[in-house]
């Protein structure tokens, strides 16, 4: 199977763009300047419903709107090219839109590990037990989510030269610090690169033997955008990039495959669920993470049987995350309050086994935050947010519940103020926080 990228330059080349009206070609041609366009035959070709695209998930996952940027951000960019802008003034324009869209949401630069006064551009540590890595080659994607705003910076601020001198510093690095048990590729998509240069990073690793690194992950939406990657009748590589897998899992380590579903649909062709079985048959856990994002799958419903599927193929359900402010998160993000009650509906109707997911959770400066539940107390009726931290750059301020404020509208954390640990316990009864 031959990979065809589509983007804002080729996007005419699909055989459906025909179909849409002109005016929903032209939105693309502009927000695409803003948001990261990119495409592939794949999900064009199995995953679109292109009779009803408008409301189409996966195509709203991957074709930029205008209702993607505010009226006034699209008039501006739509004014900068039909005038008689330079190429220079329009880009003037594109990047002050970027800029009003929070392109850098909570700073990630403070995680990054320093070997011997080095930094390590490419990796970061910000949980005790486990390091991100983000091998250079895997800094891109089958296809662009609309709603992640990422990738670009990633590209642009990676030194892309990363080399394996690099790898080895990494590894020097989980050497000399025996909490780390786990090494963790992302991207972008660790799972673009080729077979010959995945395993060049992984037999690094292997060879390094470091009796404390046990784990391995692979964050990957490559199941959703691109199966064919573990299919050795469509992909003369697939064999070797299975095999891979196959030599972690022989080393003794585990595998987790941390797969990117954000629908339902993206599990219903016949290519992905071989594709997640050949993963399976390599001994390899699948586990499964998404955003709840609004316009794409905001329905109890929706993620429930999400989840039934996924559990059915063998996968386990592990993250539900709140959408990220930034990019066009106005056009995705969704209140926390009803986060929560989708949340808590999914889990319940799903039964059984999505009960291993972890969510709604928010990816925080601190730590990556879970909101447990929105309670009462009876004396004030006033009502509050349960949370917890799941993850704490401090190990030990995990699984602590705390209180904060409930506003209804609220979309992130920091539009709430925690509430004092001492005013919690005079509230007589409910809510009263645990001691520290
Ligand atoms: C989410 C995340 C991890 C992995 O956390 P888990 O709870 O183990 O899934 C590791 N490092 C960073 C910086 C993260 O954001
Ligand atoms: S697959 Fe992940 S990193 Fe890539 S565009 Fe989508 S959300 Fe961003």
């Amino acid at each position: 199977m031959r990979f065809i990228t589509y983007n804002a330059k080729n996007f005419r080349e699909i055989e459906y763009i025909r179909y849409l009206p002109p005016d929903t070609r032209r939105e693309i041609d502009v927000v695409s300047r803003v948001i990261p366009f990119k495409t592939n035959n794949y999900v064009v070709d199995y995953l679109i419903d292109w009779e009803n695209y408008a409301d189409d998930p996966i195509y709203i996952l991957n074709f930029p709107n205008r209702r993607m940027l505010t009226e006034n951000q699209y008039g501006r960019v739509e004014h900068a090219m039909s005038g008689d802008y330079s190429d220079q003034e329009i880009i003037a324009v594109i990047n002050q839109v970027r800029l009003e869209m929070n392109p850098h949401p909570a700073k990630q630069q403070s995680n990054i590990p320093v070997l011997d006064g080095e930094k390590l551009a490419g990796a970061q540590h910000k949980y005790r037990d486990v390091i991100l890595f983000f091998p250079s080659q895997g800094q891109t994607c089958h296809a662009h989510c609309t709603f992640c705003f990422r990738w670009p910076q990633f590209v642009k601020d990676l030194d892309l030269k990363f080399s394996m001198r690099e790898i080895d510093r990494v590894i020097e690095y989980i050497r000399r610090n025996g909490e780390i048990r786990e090494i963790l590729f992302t991207g972008g998509d660790p799972m673009v690169m080729s077979p010959a240069e995945l395993s060049r990073y992984v037999d690094a690793i292997l060879a390094a033997k470091i009796p404390h690194l046990r784990n391995i992950r692979f964050g990957s939406k490559s199941l959703a955008y691109w199966p064919f990657t573990f299919l050795s009748e469509f992909n003369e590589e697939a064999e070797d990039m299975l095999g891979i897998l196959r030599r972690i899992v022989e080393n003794g380590m585990h595998v987790s495959f941390m797969a990117h579903f954000n629908h339902p649909n993206e599990l219903e062709t016949t290519v992905v669920r071989r594709a997640v079985a050949a993963i399976r048959a390599s001994g390899v856990e699948i586990r499964t993470q998404s955003p709840i994002l609004n316009n794409i799958n905001a329905g109890a419903d929706i993620w429930a049987g999400m989840w039934q599927t996924q559990v059915e193929l063998g996968m386990i359900p592990y993250y539900m995350f709140v959408e990220r402010e930034t990019g066009p998160y106005q056009y995705f993000s969704l209140p926390l309050a009803r986060v929560y009650e989708m949340f808590t509906e999914a889990v319940r109707e799903s039964g059984s086994f999505a009960k291993t997911v972890t969510g709604p959770v928010m990816s925080a400066a601190q730590g990556k935050v879970q909101i447990m539940g929105i309670v009462r107390n009876p004396a004030t009726a006033e009502r509050y947010f349960m949370m917890q931290y799941v993850r704490h750059r401090d190990y030990l301020r995990t699984f602590r519940p705390f209180f904060t404020e409930y506003k209804e509208d609220a979309t992130w954390i920091d539009q709430l103020q925690e509430i004092p640990a001492e005013s919690q316990i005079e509230t007589r009864g409910t809510p009263v926080a645990r001691e520290r």
